[in-house]
């Protein structure tokens, strides 16, 4: 099996290497990731520059664009053959409920899904953490079950991990995304040539965290398996805008 790896937190983050080394257990892994943290770049193309790929002294591949590029770049033209898995991460904190439309991580897999290949987004749910060994033994686990019973519809999974030792997780839970409180504001801020600066806020804390959502798996010491779509109709309003627009 042949697995792309990528990241938004960049090529030499702790998180994928972790994630290299264990999915190196089940198949041949190449390692395409920007050059530094993109952390939050969505589902961003770099369409206004030409994108360079270097190779650092590790093997890992790493570009001067965003997670979507690397996978872009290594699906259509770099890699001699279609990978059969693109696992993202492992990245240094959630990726929950609406976190998931601003992720970098999550937007790796995406991209791969886009482009036919199952993908996977692992994100370890702590923003102290420093062993990102559990998280990735669970993306091993994963892709392990892909080889030997591949899905049968294309997917895309954002899986998040709770921070504890691999034999302290409970198990595994299907989930959807909880909601997130709107965000934190920005932080106003003076440089030292005294221009007025703005830090984007945190993000907000847990709004729809129930039963069956992301948010609620993780807090009970469960590994949340959320399986995504990209089609963003609202068709519950479909009717509605109609009726609105006099049709
Ligand atoms: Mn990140």
């Amino acid at each position: 099996m042949r697995i792309l790896v990528s990241n938004d937190d960049g090529y030499f983050a702790p998180g994928i290497a972790a994630l290299a080394e264990a999915l190196r257990e089940v198949g041949d892994v190449t390692v395409v990731a920007p050059e530094r943290d993109r952390s939050g770049a969505s589902n961003s193309l770099t369409l206004d520059r030409p994108l360079s790929l270097r190779r650092a002294a590790n093997g890992f591949y790493f570009v001067n664009g965003t997670p979507t590029d690397c996978v872009h770049l290594a699906v259509t033209g770099m890699l001699d053959h279609q990978p059969d898995m693109v696992v993202s991460g492992v990245n240094h904190g959630a990726n929950m409920g609406d976190d998931t439309i601003y992720s970098g991580t999550v937007a790796a897999a995406t991209e791969g899904y886009l482009l036919g290949v199952p993908s996977i987004a692992v994100s370890l749910v702590s923003k102290a953490a420093t062993d990102f060994s559990a998280a990735a033994r669970v993306a091993r686990d994963l892709a392990e079950r892909f080889l030997r019973n591949p899905f049968p519809q294309p997917v895309l999974l954002n899986v998040n991990v709770p921070d504890r030792a691999y034999d302290d997780l409970r198990g595994q839970r299907i989930t959807r995304l909880g909601k997130r409180h709107k965000a934190e504001p920005v932080i106003r801020s003076t440089t030292p040539r005294g221009e007025t600066v703005y830090w984007v806020g945190a993000a907000g804390g847990a709004a729809d965290a129930g039963e069956g959502t992301d948010f609620h798996a993780v807090a009970e010491g469960y590994v949340s398996i959320t399986p995504l779509q990209i089609d963003l109709t609202h068709t519950g309003q479909i009717s509605t805008v109609a009726e609105w627009i006099g049709q």
